[in-house]
């Protein structure tokens, strides 16, 4: 089972990943592990990666790819491994589609966790944080007792300058501008298959299931 999980900020893809990894024994093989993991173990690659990232600059694709290479031929993954948060790009996603057939593997689906942009801007502006005992609510799905104010302690809400509309719009408009050509690069291939995000968590897990139902 060879997938590839995606989704835009606050559409749930964390909670998803964990839940297909526990169901179905797969890794969950994220960028940002991957090249801790590879910096730690001191390979060539990941001392290579850290070189560019000491000096603040991106990593170059070859070097990702080859991170990506070393991840995908251990043990773990000989029954498959669901990637988050790579490729990002079409020409990763074609360096991928190469690893893959030398590996003898393939995609078999990238799921895209499908919200519409307004419900994410609910879902991320949401949140709001007490600046006494930092107790964490938020408007629509965990809202305190009296507006404003925590529940715990008395303490007044504020909201992170990370989530105002305006710094949260900017973020998603990224995301989705990178993402569109992925989606369609996919659609082409035929490995995209749709989940909508907007419904119950745990319904947009069976979803999942009945789509990966028939894969080993
Ligand atoms: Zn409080």
């Amino acid at each position: 089972m060879n997938l590839v999980l995606m989704g835009l900020p606050g559409a749930g893809k964390g909670t998803q990943a964990e839940q297909i990894v526990e169901q179905y024994g797969i890794p969950h093989i994220s960028t940002g592990d991957m090249f801790r993991a590879a910096m730690k173990e001191g390979t060539e690659l990941g001392l290579e990666a850290k070189s560019f990232m000491d000096k603040g600059e991106l990593v170059p694709d070859v070097v990702t790819i080859g991170i990506v290479r070393e991840r995908l031929i251990k043990d773990d993954c000989i029954n498959g491994f669901l990637l988050d948060g790579f490729p990002r790009t079409v020409p990763q996603a074609e360096a991928l589609e190469n690893l893959l057939s030398d590996l003898d593997k393939k995609i078999d689906y990238v799921i895209n966790i499908n919200v519409d942009k307004s419900i994410l801007m609910d879902r991320l502006t949401g949140r709001r944080i007490c600046k006494d005992c930092g107790s964490t609510y938020h408007l629509v799905f965990n809202p305190p007792a009296k507006e404003g104010t925590c529940d715990k302690c008395g303490g007044e809400l504020y909201q992170r300058a990370d989530d105002n509309a305006e710094t949260v719009q900017n973020r998603l408009d990224v995301n989705i501008k990178q993402q569109e050509p992925l989606l369609t690069f996919y659609e082409t291939k035929g490995y995209l298959r749709t989940i909508d995000g907007q419904q119950d968590i745990n319904k947009v897990f069976a979803d999942i299931q009945q789509l990966v139902g028939d894969l080993r």
